[in-house]
């Protein structure tokens, strides 16, 4: 059933005020958007705290990022919501935040794409991590380009992540899943480092997708997720221990000292 366009913007004030709730955006982070149609755009738009939003706060954009309707300013991060829309046929509807944990893993450098969750296999594959670029301008979604075909969620270093789906609930969870995989993976690296599933068990998984009826767009990628083998010749597996500077350069003084060479 499809829904009223009041419908919608109430989706939008539900989700808005979940991902505020959950810490994902600070003062007017983030943007929530809703395709409408073939060539209308339902936004927030700039300077609103996504918790407090009402239905009437809302502009219409086209699909260039033009404003047709509603009395507030666009976001500048409009264009990245565009181009999903644009490389993705199949999105209704995109979230962008800035969870914490998933965007300390983006501001760390590091992916999130270790086989170690069976629903998160399932149902995101991996989430990849899409090169910095300056938020405004088209440097923000360059990087983002070969990415969105493939993957339903992204996260951008150095300032938060991206999720889409069929609707605007479907992009909200996929957020609520990378989020709180990062959660659990962080925990994991305290505890001595995360182990990670084998192939075999990865394939089952990805197998399993069509029989939860998950149409994920990873399937097949090569390193989506990584697995146990694929971390080298021990598969990761082996006990792993960390060493200062100082500490390494005394224990190759030592073996130089004892073989005469120091
Ligand atoms: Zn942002």
């Amino acid at each position: 059933m499809v829904k009223t366009e009041r419908e919608y913007r109430e989706d939008i004030c539900q989700i808005g005020r979940l991902v505020f709730q959950k810490g994902w955006v600070a003062a007017n982070d983030g943007n929530i958007t809703i395709r409408l149609d073939s060539e209308r755009i339902l936004a927030t738009p700039t300077g609103v705290c996504k918790g407090m939003m009402q239905p009437d706060d809302f502009i219409i954009v086209d699909m260039k990022g033009n404003k047709i309707h509603g009395r507030n300013e666009r976001t500048s991060e409009i264009a990245m919501h565009l181009t999903v829309y644009e490389l993705r046929p199949d999105i209704r509807a995109v979230v962008h935040a800035h969870p914490p944990v998933a965007t300390g893993f983006a501001t760390a450098g590091k992916p999130l794409n270790l086989a170690l969750l069976p629903e998160v296999v399932i149902g995101l594959g991996c989430v990849p991590l899409a090169g910095y670029g300056l938020p405004g301008t088209p440097a923000l979604t360059e990087p983002m380009l070969p990415l969105i075909p493939k993957y339903d969620a992204l996260l951008m270093a150095n300032h938060g992540a991206v999720c889409y789906g069929e609707d605007v609930f479907k992009a909200y969870f996929r957020m609520e899943t990378m989020e709180h995989f990062a959660r659990i993976q962080l925990v994991a690296e305290l505890l001595g480092g995360p182990k990670v599933l084998p192939r075999d068990e990865v394939d089952k998984l990805l197998d399993s997708r069509t029989r939860y009826g998950v149409k994920a767009k990873s399937s097949g990628e090569p390193g989506c997720p990584v697995a146990m083998e694929d971390l080298g010749a021990n598969g990761g597996g082996e006990e792993r221990f960390y060493v200062t500077r100082s500490e390494l350069i005394g224990l190759v003084d030592e073996a130089l000292k004892a073989r005469g060479l120091a």
